[in-house]
């Protein structure tokens, strides 16, 4: 059994690490080798500071004769060098090969990378432990996503995607498919994919918008899922080649929950419980800041703009209002205090909101009109007059109900479940070898 972990090869100039696999998992198939899972894809904690893309690194989990393993390691390094993007200054690629069962020790180091930031240090010092191999190109740092990839074993829930590739003329240029099919698909699809389309503005989201080789990635709770929604797809340029991924996309795998405000470290993605301690406001950019406490500490947290609903929803909040709050932490900066960036709020609890409303006229019900400052009150229906009567706080409803809110699929993380994944969670890695076929289209295998 052999495991290759493959991180950071691309840039925002181009490429793209998981069409390094597609290309590596033909030539694998060229050298008889044989899968046992398919490719995993598996996404990185968001929130580390050098990274501001998709942050995903890639596993290929093999069976192959010993006397194979020179050859395909040989194979995977000459192809990571010619496709890498290695004279871009961020990009430092990892390649790193494991063999036999995945030791807790290493999922333990991927879960680390998912929820927080993987040192090089811990990662070369599992690589010694469990004679693993390992090459680093220029600093080194895409060894931490390649292991992280291969402990990435993904034993909890996950999900599927299926990425379609351009051919290499059309990259760069703007990508052609048919819209219509995309609503379509989404339509019969139902919750078996997810994130396909922007129900707040109509925007596809499946497809992305830089140079990289990638038409569209269609997400989905299985293969057969993904693979009817791409048949139904309709694409007016060639596709070069496709395959499906087993993830953690779409799972919240880099939240962590944390028991206090005071444990809400920068960099970590967290999960925490507090009660509104400051009236949201609304700042320029149209964003919307508000703190929470909890006896412990307290923390900004921040709904962006472009969450749509979410910030909709962070304006409502009122102190006292008892919220669980799902996001990223960015650090303090020199203008802004240690603030969480949220994916998701969930209201346990509204506060009562009241108001100082005129009373009820006593006779006949209806509510009372001022007669001037410190005059009191008169009834305009029935006369009634009370020089003494004084505003009265009255307890009015809150627009804002309890219940999970979700930022906008336009402004989710590829880690963030969304809602019409709640439910459909799995609990364990229930793919059979079998089924792991067709898993790229590049041969016969079809
Ligand atoms: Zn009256």
């Amino acid at each position: 059994m052999m495991h290759i972990g493959i991180d950071d090869t691309d840039s925002p100039r181009g490429g793209c690490t998981t069409y390094i696999a597609a290309l590596l998992v033909e030539k694998l198939h060229n050298l008889k080798a044989k899968f046992i899972d398919y490719p995993n894809l598996i996404r990185l904690n968001p929130n580390v500071p050098w990274k501001t893309r998709g942050n995903g690194a890639l596993c290929l989990r093999i069976e192959c004769d010993e006397a194979q393993v020179e050859d395909i390691k040989e194979t995977t390094i000459e192809l990571v060098e010619e496709n890498a993007d290695l004279t871009y200054e961020g990009t430092d690629p990892g390649i790193v090969f494991f063999y036999g069962e995945i030791p807790k020790e290493v999922e333990e180091f991927a879960k680390g990378a998912v929820q927080g930031i993987g040192k090089v240090k811990t990662a070369i010092n599992l690589l010694r432990r469990f004679r693993a191999e390992a090459i680093g190109f220029k600093n080194g740092r895409g060894i931490i996503g390649g292991l992280a990839a291969i402990g990435g074993t993904l034993k909890g829930d996950y999900t599927y995607e299926l990425i379609a590739y351009r051919i290499p003329e059309n990259r760069g240029t703007l990508r052609r498919i048919c819209k219509e099919s995309v609503i379509e698909m989404d339509r019969i699809m139902g919750n078996q994919t997810f994130n396909n389309i922007d129900p707040e503005t109509g925007r596809i989201l499946i497809t992305p918008h830089g140079p990289d080789p990638v038409l569209y990635g269609v997400r989905g709770e299985s293969p057969e899922a993904v693979r009817k929604a791409h048949n139904l797809i309709r694409s007016e340029e060639p596709i070069e080649r496709w395959i499906i991924f087993r993830t953690n996309q779409g799972t919240d795998a880099h939240l962590r929950p944390v028991r206090s405000v005071s444990e809400v470290k920068p960099y970590n993605p967290v999960v925490v419980c507090g009660v509104v301690a400051s009236k949201p406001r609304v700042i320029a950019g149209g964003h919307v800041i508000f703190s929470i406490s909890d006896g412990s500490g307290s923390i900004d947290c921040a709904a962006y703009e472009p969450t749509g609903r979410l910030r909709d929803v962070a304006r409502l909040l009122i102190e006292g209002d008892k919220v669980e709050v799902y996001g990223g932490v960015r650090p303090p900066s020199e203008d802004n205090p240690m603030t969480i960036n949220l994916e998701k709020i969930r209201v346990v609890e509204v506060a009562p909101l009241k108001r100082l409303m005129n009373p009820i006229c006593p006779s006949c019900g209806k509510r009372m009109k001022s007669m001037g400052r410190g005059k009191g009150f008169r009834c305009k229906r029935c006369g009634f007059k009370d020089p003494s009567a004084e505003k009265i706080l009255v307890e009015v409803e809150r627009s804002l109900k309890p219940g999970l809110y979700i930022t906008s699929p336009r402004s989710q993380r590829h880690l963030t479940k969304p809602f019409s994944r709640y439910g459909l969670e799995k609990h364990e890695a229930s793919y059979t070898y079998e089924r792991i076929i067709p898993y790229s289209k590049f041969s016969n295998l079809e």
